[in-house]
């Protein structure tokens, strides 16, 4: 007979002690596990042919995962058996189940492991019989003794040491400190305490939030004085490198080199390329400048957020148009037309100021401002990346 504690642990682990083996005809060497060396729990057997080895299911899957858990830290050492192998073999463990066994195992009858049961029972209904058997004992939650399964809903009612709750302080307790100890001003004093401690949790929350009203007063002033972060270590993206030339040599020149022709469209394709990538609305702004170098074609200067395969263009040109590209859409639709231009020798500045949730273009040489407007760089989400787009071969840019 096992002690309660093994019980449960056989429940949870498995592997039933050969001691428990009534009787057999069966040559029980064939049915033992080589790791805990009691009768096989669940077995799983390695598939490699001239081992089909059998294994409770819980032992060969800690002893792989612990291998798993060793290798990462012994990485240097040229282990036999690696991560996944088989502990008899040591080739890599396959999992396979292995009839004969199981017809070897529904022929054998153990002994209930629970103490005043005498039954013998057959292997394949042995789970079953050791979860359910009248003589099974289960802990009680208060004293911690053993107690007959089907009495212990009785004995944890009227259990003394059974943990309950104070319903005014809730704090928890033994059932019989709380008739005897717990008097009132003990109560209240477990109230002080849990008003203390929520006390103490608003004041830091309270310092945290004071940190944090003082980290963005001092952004805000910032941004109200227009302090940006100056962008002049451009990058240049683009898809048509090909297309593209970009000295990066002090002169930050992206070039149009080779214009693509649209024969269905009759026109040149606008080809792009984003500076910086992307950013996010943080309260950082950000701006750059550029000068219009050559310009036979037209310019977009345009903001652009993709969310997987969709997006959300806005653009302006040099007419002053305002598109818009829906998801999935390959057109440019006008959204309305503002007093806004460039020509070559032009100034542009671009700003992105998230606190005000504007992305500004100006044009320095003209005196022009646009924006793109709240709504729209709302529709794009928190990310979003600038782009130009050049149309005409030797049209080119210069960032500043
Ligand atoms: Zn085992
Ligand atoms: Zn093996
Ligand atoms: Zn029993
Ligand atoms: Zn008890
Ligand atoms: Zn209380």
């Amino acid at each position: 007979m096992l002690q309660e504690e093994e019980v449960e642990l056989m429940l949870e682990q498995g592997g039933i002690p050969i001691s428990q083996l009534c009787n057999s005809s069966v040559n029980i060497d064939l049915l033992q596990c080589p790791i805990c060396f009691n009768i096989l729990w669940k077995p799983i057997a390695c598939g490699q042919d001239r081992c089909f080895s059998s294994f409770c299911q819980y032992c060969i899957e800690s002893w792989l995962n612990q291998k798993n858990a060793q290798s990462t830290f012994e990485e240097e050492e040229e282990t036999f058996a690696n991560e996944s192998n088989c502990p008899k073999c040591k080739r890599l463990f396959i999992k396979t189940e292995i009839p004969l066994v199981k017809v070897l195992l529904s022929q054998i009858e153990l002994k209930c492991v629970h103490s005043d049961c005498t039954q013998v029972i057959p292997y394949e209904e042995y789970e079953n019989h050791i979860v359910n058997c009248k003589e099974r004992k289960k802990q009680c939650r208060g004293c911690q003794q053993y107690i007959l399964q089907n009495k212990l809903e009785e004995h944890e009612s009227q259990c003394s040491q059974i943990p309950v709750e104070c319903q005014k302080c809730h704090k928890r307790m033994p059932k019989c400190d709380l008739e005897s100890k717990h008097d009132k001003y003990n109560c209240i004093e477990n109230l002080f305490k849990i008003q203390d401690q929520q006390l103490e949790n608003l004041y830091t929350q309270y310092l945290m939030c004071d940190d944090m009203v003082n980290y963005y007063e001092e952004k805000i002033a910032r941004m109200m004085k227009g302090d940006l972060i100056i962008l002049n270590e451009y990058n240049f993206f683009t898809i048509f490198t090909a297309n593209y030339q970009f000295t990066t040599d002090n002169l930050y020149i992206a070039r149009l080199v080779r214009n693509s022709y649209n024969h269905n469209k009759q026109k040149n394709d606008f080809l792009h390329f984003y500076v910086d990538y992307h950013f996010t609305t943080g309260l950082e702004g950000y701006e750059w400048k550029s000068r219009v170098i050559r310009l036979r074609g037209n310019l977009l200067i345009g903001v652009c957020s993709s969310q997987l395969s969709n997006s959300v263009d806005f653009i302006v040109n040099r007419l002053g148009e305002v598109k818009k590209k829906e998801e999935n859409d390959n057109r440019y639709h006008i959204i309305r037309k503002v007093n806004f231009t460039f020509g070559e020798g032009d100034v542009i500045r671009f700003q992105i100021l998230p606190f005000m949730q504007c992305l500004r273009i100006t044009n320095e040489t003209r005196h022009l401002t646009f924006c793109f407007n709240r709504n729209e760089l709302q529709e794009m989400g928190d990310q979003y990346f600038s782009f130009f787009s050049l149309e005409y071969q030797g049209d080119a840019l210069q960032f500043l």
